[in-house]
């Protein structure tokens, strides 16, 4: 194989192996090995949809596709007829190509053809196959027909768009499986992008791996990928241009490597390695009745974090203690019309409350925008779409209270939720003095609100996510106002190095063992530890077991993570005695005023591992 190894996200590329096969390098976000054909989510100019449909819908998505070109024929020939009597000649022609392309076969036949035989939507089928014929004229040697490709994309997104607003469509079904009609071979995903909300649609189909041209460690794409526990590269640079429909493709989630077409040998050593992680995989899932205990006798509390309902019982599954950061924004995506009002949260919430069968259930209030928006439609995204830096912008506790009434509904359904059992409420991103009094006074209204109407609530704590370094500064009024912290180590490593998460061109700089980093996590434990508050990492930190004993010497005794990190993390605490890392970390001690980073010396005993 091509022995080229990269550090982590430091920088992508690609070469040949000597067994010719082709080599990619992203950044690694997902461990395991996946090997599988590629299924390809084309990129477009238009947002599109891609979902899978019942195989009972076939014929009316057919159906939909037709009369969108229909309606684009219709449209395009409205077009020709209005032309001007002295617009010139081209113009008129230029309309014939497009509707020669439009009726070719080539386009609505073959697009037929991916929805009946994969049972994609009628978007993303059209998608798919404009990336087979985008390629055909890419390879053109005729100067005139290559440029023809830019008519093709212009035929293709008129037809989109006719889609997009037809209200006829079939409504995504998540729970559709790609291997019901693809055979036998398992499929991985590759795709420019994928939002976060489309990563929803995949949350249950088989896809057994991932890879992206874009993206970061924690982005929102990249934290449900872990969910889903499969496999994922992403920031993959050219995967999806080079990747081609079907062609077997081997994801290194543990590496950041792609490999498409390997040789036998190559396939050989993979098919190993995954052998040896299921093994592994098993071996770990033992522990799962095993409490968190260190070898001095610490317990230490294993959390889940949740985007759904239905995660509640993978977190059981696990052997989580309760559910330490429930998402409740991806309630909110994927809606094209309304957003989910007061009882469909409650309903949610209930759900999750009744699946944990009386452990704590911690609900964060919405966390939209930067890489979560709403759906396309609304007019809420809108305004994000043309916010300059949406990570930076109106987002999570921002966006809450510039929705006031939006807010109160949702903090009702979370407050009568509290009525079934154990709910905390967990407020992110905030960094300001009147973002603390905004929450509490509409936490108040919404009692009061709850009250009047004689809706029964139970008593509910309130925590702050620290996930801003102004928070994390200023963490002593925190815990004056709330009842417990939780870090979002996410957030806070990107708003302390000004890295956008999300962006793979500066993945490299996404260090979150940068010692400012370390110091706002290890000055938050410590000052909560001294007023007796409880305090969480809930961040994919929690999930690493490369921090497992940084945080442990931190005094930090509660983590919140994926349900699938869970047993590696149980793993690393069952191995650790906490009175051996005492020398670990300077900043531990509580009579350091700094946190000394130790890996660049120090007079300390130990180092912490790098990743
Ligand atoms: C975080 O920022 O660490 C966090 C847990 O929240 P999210 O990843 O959803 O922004
Ligand atoms: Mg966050």
């Amino acid at each position: 194989m091509c022995a080229v190894v990269t550090p982590a996200g430091s920088w992508t590329g690609r070469c040949y192996d000597r067994f010719m096969s082709l080599q990619m390098f992203g950044i690694p976000v997902s461990r395991g090995v996946a090997i599988g054909r590629a299924v390809l989510v084309a990129s477009s100019r238009v947002d599109v949809a891609h979902y899978f449909i019942e195989p009972a819908q076939v014929e009316r998505e057919i159906a939909r596709l037709l009369q969108a070109r229909d309606a684009v024929a219709a449209e395009l020939g409205g077009l020709q007829r209005d032309l001007p009597e002295d617009a010139p000649a081209e113009l008129s022609a230029l309309l014939d190509v497009h509707l020669m392309l439009l009726h070719d076969e080539a386009l609505t036949g073959a697009t037929s053809q991916w929805v009946h035989e994969r049972h994609y939507n009628a978007e993303w089928a059209l998608s798919a196959q404009l990336e087979v014929l985008a390629r055909h004229f890419d390879d053109m040697e005729n100067d005139y027909l290559r440029e023809r490709k830019a008519d093709l994309e212009q035929v293709v997104e008129r037809l989109l768009r006719v889609l997009m607003h037809d209200s006829s469509a079939v409504p995504p079904s998540i729970g559709v499986n790609p291997r019901d009609f693809a055979g036998e071979d398992p499929l991985v995903l590759v795709a420019n992008d994928i939002a976060p909300a489309d990563m929803l649609q995949f949350k249950r189909s088989v896809f057994t791996g991932f890879v992206t041209d874009v993206g970061g460690k924690t982005s929102h794409t990249a934290i449900v990928a872990r969910s889903l526990d499969i496999p994922a590269v992403v920031g993959a640079r050219e995967a999806s241009r080079i990747i081609r429909q079907d062609d077997w493709v081997v994801i290194d989630g543990d590496a950041g490597v792609v490999i498409v077409d390997p040789s036998s040998i190559v396939l050989e050593e993979y098919r190993f390695r995954q052998r040896q992680s299921e093994l592994e995989r098993v071996r770990l899932t033992r522990l799962r009745h095993t409490p968190a205990v260190t070898l001095d006798g610490e317990r230490v509390e294993l959390f889940a974090n949740i985007e759904l309902p239905g995660d509640a019982a993978a977190a059981l599954e696990a052997g989580a203690v309760g559910v330490g950061l429930f998402r409740s924004e991806f309630l909110f995506m994927n809606r094209t019309d309304d957003l989910p009002g007061e009882d469909e949260q409650y309903q949610a919430y209930c759900a999750v409350v009744d699946a944990m069968k009386g452990l704590p259930v911690t609900i964060r209030t919405v966390d939209i925008g930067a890489d979560k928006p709403l759906d396309r439609m609304s007019a809420h995204e809108l305004r994000h779409e043309h916010a300059l830096n949406p990570a930076l912008g109106l987002r999570a506790i921002r966006w809450s209270l510039s929705e006031p009434s939006m807010f109160r509904q949702q903090l009702r359904a979370i407050l009568r939720a509290s009525a079934h059992g154990q709910v905390r409420l967990l407020v992110p991103m905030l960094a300001h003095e009147s973002e603390i009094r905004g929450t509490f006074d509409a936490l108040a209204r919404a009692k009061q609100q709850l009250t009047e109407s004689g809706r029964a609530f139970g008593d509910v704590q309130v925590g702050a996510m620290i996930e801003v370094p102004a928070a994390a500064l200023m963490i002593d009024r925190f815990l004056d106002a709330f009842d417990f912290v939780s870090l979002g180590t996410n957030d806070l490593i990107q708003y302390t190095l000004a890295i956008d998460r999300a962006d793979e061109a500066v993945a490299h700089l996404y260090d979150p063992w940068h010692p400012a980093v370390l110091e706002l996590v290890a000055r938050t434990i410590r000052a909560a530890r001294a007023r007796g508050r409880a305090v969480s990492v809930c961040g994919e930190m929690a999930g690493d077991p490369s921090f497992t004993s940084v945080l442990l010497a931190m005094g930090l005794r509660s983590f919140s993570m994926h349900p699938s990190q869970i047993a590696a993390i149980k793993q690393q605490i069952l191995r650790t005695d906490t009175r051996r890392l005492s020398d670990l970390l300077l900043g531990a001690r509580s009579d350091a005023p700094t946190f000394t980073p130790l890996r660049n010396g120090g007079g300390v005993a130990a180092t912490p591992p790098r990743p």
